[in-house]
């Protein structure tokens, strides 16, 4: 038999319900066989913590500055596996699949922005400026790498798109096949582009996302697909680098919060990971909150985080947990990415923002819209699932639940690119038709 690329005394799974453990390499269903959770991914600590925190992050700027000549070294190149050892300690290099990514700009608030969210000292990291355009890509690398040890040759995901991007662009970067499976109607056309122009087998479904994850889940228990989906928990491990970048970026501090925005719960998931990680590695520094939004048209955990802290009672996480139910049917919004009444990271989300001390708000449609129009005037075209984050951190500073004067960063999921329908909705009719090509034509149209 073959050598494994690690052991499962290296790296394991364990169910995040019953602690049940299993081997990573050898896994295709990623659900627990004794009580049908998720897995977290655990790296044995006697031997991945060598160093003390101070050591790594040296090490880690030292990558970030690495010039052209390490350019073939992933940890140089991708500002995912810049934190390897926090990330996947034990993966060789030889399986490693990069695009580049993780090398995303932070950057302040524009004028617009700053006026429309109020007095905080607000950064947004820019993930949508990535290899396809989304934060999918800081867990896509670590996934297909994973993938790629554990000898898999074809990949499957749902997707309300970006997911699909992701799988289909590192699946082909890997030499594997691709299928994803979308909900017709529901993604919009450049996202339908992305899998197509990456040679992905695209499969459109005559329902919403949930009911495309309930038809890829079935497919994964009977093994007959591997999933790229952020069941997967690889996933959720090259996500931390959000917090890994923006510790990075403020030299080692973290910030007062985290807004994300919750689809099927991967960001809030991860944002929690990486801050628990950094905890684990020595960080002794402040805690952020994480901020979880969610639209009207689909809002099960923040709903039920409403509801349980209504119900008062003193364990919080407990009451979460009994009164959540997945949202049946799902509303209409522009942020079709986050249409989501099942979220299947949704233990995982109530964990880390109960860890964090934090809160899910709902966002109200029109106001998700007026932030991704806002950020446009700044300069930035986000997607409309930034704009949920940016109207929540904008609620939460109006009600008082960010203080004046803290330090929040937003985590802008994928480009706005990707939705120019819904961005230019109510700017088309402002096009101005001209009736020739006439110089004199434009000038007369621009008032001269
Ligand atoms: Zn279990």
């Amino acid at each position: 038999m073959e050598k494994k690329a690690f052991t499962s005394a290296q790296t394991f799974l364990q169910c995040i319900n019953c602690q049940h453990t299993a081997d990573l390499l050898d896994e295709r269903t990623f659900s627990c066989p004794k009580c049908g959770s998720l897995y977290d991914v655990v790296h044995n600590s006697d031997v991945s913590k060598l160093l003390d925190f101070n050591a790594y992050t040296k090490i880690f700027d030292e990558r970030a500055q690495s010039k052209h000549h390490l350019y073939l070294n992933p940890r140089s190149r991708s500002g995912v596996w810049r934190f390897q050892e926090w990330i996947m300690p034990y993966l060789p290099t030889q399986y490693i699949t990069t695009l580049g990514e993780g090398n995303v700009p932070i950057v302040r608030a524009g004028r617009y922005l700053q006026a429309w969210i109020g007095d905080i000292e607000l950064w947004i990291i820019l993930e949508g400026m990535t290899p396809t355009g989304s934060f999918k890509d800081f867990g896509g690398t670590v996934m297909i790498s994973v993938a790629k040890a554990a000898g898999i040759n074809a990949i499957g995901c749902a997707s309300t798109g970006d997911t699909s991007a992701m799988a289909a662009a590192y699946a082909s970067a890997a030499g594997m096949r691709c299928v994803v499976v979308l909900p017709k109607n529901l993604v919009t056309a450049a996202q339908i582009a992305q899998p197509l122009v990456h040679g992905a087998t695209v499969i459109m479904l005559p329902g919403t996302f949930d009911v495309c994850m309930r038809v890829v889940r079935e497919l994964v228990q009977a093994g007959l697909l591997f999933p790229a989906n952020s069941l997967n928990p690889t996933r959720i491990e090259g996500h931390q680098a959000t917090v890994f970048l923006t510790a990075q970026f403020f030299n080692w501090e973290l910030p007062d919060f985290f807004g994300v925005p919750v689809g099927n719960g991967s960001n809030g998931s991860s944002i929690g990971k990486g801050i628990r990680t950094m905890q684990s590695f020595g960080y002794t520094g402040k805690i952020p909150h994480i901020l979880g939004c969610q639209s009207e048209a689909a809002h099960p955990l923040s709903l039920s985080w409403l509801k349980a802290c209504d119900a008062r009672q003193k364990n919080v996480e407990s009451a979460w947990r009994e009164i959540y139910k997945p949202q049946m049917s799902v509303g209409v919004t522009t942020a079709t990415a986050a249409l989501i009444g099942n979220p299947v990271s949704w233990q995982k989300v109530i964990r880390e923002v109960v860890h964090t001390d934090g809160m899910m708000n709902i966002v109200p449609e029109a106001m998700l819209n007026e932030a991704v129009a806002v950020c446009g005037k700044d300069g930035h075209f986000v997607c409309p699932q930034t704009g949920t984050v940016l109207a929540g951190i904008k609620q939460a500073v109006e009600s008082g639940q960010i203080a004046k004067g803290s330090r929040v960063v937003a985590v802008s999921t994928a480009n706005g690119l990707k939705f120019t329908e819904s961005a230019t909705m109510g700017l088309q009719d402002t096009i101005i038709h001209a009736q020739d090509c006439n110089t004199e034509t434009v000038a007369k149209i621009m008032g001269f």
